[in-house]
């Protein structure tokens, strides 16, 4: 369930708003940029995109829109940050991280598969009386351009 874009902005929008504060410029033109990438990125490849952006308000405005649910950080391999859409945003998916260089891409599990998987994790957790609502799986390894 992916947003367009003028879906995005206007529930960035109710979020902000949500927490009184103001869908400015600057968040708008991140949550554009992060909308138009396919993998989480850091702050100084943002940055590259957009180089007339400064770099303070732009963490300011990253954090902002990290609190009221818009973006979230992404864990990678290093010690890097990297961003992107909420998943509630742009639909489930799952990171392959690589341990050489750190590249972080988004992939994508057919439906069916993920459906076992939730079985499998599901019967994993057996009678901890744990009650999954999600699950978050990111595979290691080294990408193409690294192997
Ligand atoms: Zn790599
Ligand atoms: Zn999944």
């Amino acid at each position: 369930m992916s947003a367009d874009l003028a879906e995005l902005h206007h529930i960035a929008d109710r979020r902000l708003r949500d927490a009184t504060l103001v869908y400015t410029k600057g968040r708008r033109e991140l949550v554009e940029l992060l909308a138009g990438l396919t993998r989480p990125a850091t702050m100084p490849e943002l940055l590259e995109l957009r180089p007339r952006l400064t770099q303070s308000s732009m963490y300011r405005n990253m954090t902002d829109l990290e609190t009221v649910g818009v973006v979230q950080k992404v864990v990678g391999a290093d010690d890097r940050t990297r961003y992107e859409l909420a998943e509630d945003l742009i639909g489930h998916h799952h990171h392959s991280i690589c341990t050489r260089c750190g590249a972080v891409d988004d992939f994508v599990v057919p439906a069916r598969t993920e459906k076992t998987l939730e079985a499998a994790l599901a019967k994993a957790l057996g009678d901890s009386g744990f009650q999954p609502t999600g699950h978050r799986l990111d595979v290691v390894g080294v990408c193409a351009s690294c192997s």
